[in-house]
């Protein structure tokens, strides 16, 4: 790939220039890609409607093409145009109550959107971004704008304009900075296209919030992040090892202080072994390490009281212990419930195969 030069813009997270995100959004237009902050993770945008451009994005992403991308509009009232039929009452009570927000709706596909986009699926991921930078940029491009996460395929996604430089600088047009994302972790994607609403991917609006709008919801099989042989997983995205760090990352889950003791028993073993070990810990846990200085590296993302405070860290802190060159990250669970169900379902996917109970 030619390194080309990528335009860099610091924004006012509120107020953000419209002169930089007009500049922003005509080259969205015109087929560049941009990288744009939204509340959840920074993104990775092209117009939804140009077929090469979105091709770039798998490009440089080194994306696999059967993973489909999310669809970001500026308001409700363009969705009307990007799927196929009525918009089903139950899309339109869910854009009321969480939009703009951390939900991607899937939905019967308008015809006319290019197949790059939709992985050549019957239907279409769309969401509205809770970000004056991301809504801004959508409406100065004048177009729907398909965005993945603004890393390289299978990394961390990017909570900061720094992180999408690191995998991207030099491959993409330019990057909006507005400072770190809020939630940190990707939105949830809820399939609205069967019998009963499916969450595909947890997220930011928990299965709790769902469940109470909706009455029934389900988690689609694998959605927890547990590994499962589906034959065809209901969205592609759901079959890869994903969100992880360079180093191998083993989690260990089960009650706080079994999983703090297992953890502490292997990182002696690799430690003896010559390894540098991270551990990847809570508020709560992370004081019962006792291990020599110098050659564990202790990140601790957050407190287990608080699941969302850890979703907001939880990249960063994989990243950080990627850049401290650990050979090994020893990861603890938390309890899959509420926002932590999203923080597990990444965990697991970045650990593979490698998870132990205690
Ligand atoms: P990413 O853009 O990397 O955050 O991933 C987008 C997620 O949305 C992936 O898990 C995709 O598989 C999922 N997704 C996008 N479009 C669809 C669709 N039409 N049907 C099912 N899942 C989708
Ligand atoms: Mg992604």
């Amino acid at each position: 790939m030619k390194a080309i030069e990528t335009l860099y813009w610091s924004l006012d997270p509120v107020r953000p220039d419209p002169q930089v995100l007009a500049r922003a959004g005509k080259i969205l237009r015109r087929g560049g890609l941009v990288a744009f902050p939204t509340e959840t993770v920074y993104g990775l945008g092209a117009s939804a409607l140009d077929p090469r451009a979105v091709a770039r994005i798998f490009e440089v992403k080194g994306r696999p093409q059967d993973n489909p991308l999310i669809v970001h509009v500026a308001g409700p009232g363009e969705v009307a145009g990007l799927v196929e039929g009525e918009v089903p009452p139950q899309a339109s009570l869910l854009i009321k109550l969480f939009w703009p927000g951390p939900l991607t709706l899937v939905l019967p596909a308008a015809p006319h959107l290019p197949p790059q986009v939709t992985a050549g699926l019957p239907t279409v991921a769309l969401r509205m971004p809770a970000h004056p930078v991301a809504l801004g940029l959508i409406a100065a491009a004048g177009v729907p704008v398909a965005a993945p996460s603004a890393n390289l395929s299978g990394r961390p996604s990017p909570t900061t304009a720094q992180h999408v430089l690191e995998d991207l600088g030099g491959r993409i047009e330019a990057v909006l900075d507005a400072g770190p994302a809020a939630i940190g972790l990707e939105s949830t994607v809820l399939d609205l296209t069967g019998p009963v609403p499916l969450i595909l991917r947890p997220g930011g609006i928990t299965p709790e919030e769902l469940a109470e709008v909706l009455g029934e919801v389900r988690l689609a099989p694998g959605a927890g992040g547990e590994p499962c042989a589906l034959p065809r997983p209901r969205s592609p995205g759901m079959k890869y090892r994903h969100y992880a760090p360079r180093a191998p990352l083993l989690l260990v889950e089960g009650d706080p202080q079994r999983v703090a003791g297992r953890i502490a028993e292997l990182a002696r073993g690799y430690l003896a072994r010559g390894k540098a070990v991270g551990i990847l810990a809570y508020e709560e846990t992370a004081p019962l390490y006792r291990l020599p200085e110098g050659r564990v590296s202790l990140v601790v993302a957050g407190s287990r009281d608080n699941p969302r405070a850890v979703a907001a860290a939880l990249f960063g802190a994989l990243r950080r212990l990627d850049a401290l060159g650990v050979d090994v990250i020893l990861a603890e669970g938390m309890e899959p419930r509420g926002v932590g169900l999203a923080v597990m379902n990444r965990l697991r996917r970045a650990a593979g195969e490698n998870v132990e109970k205690v």
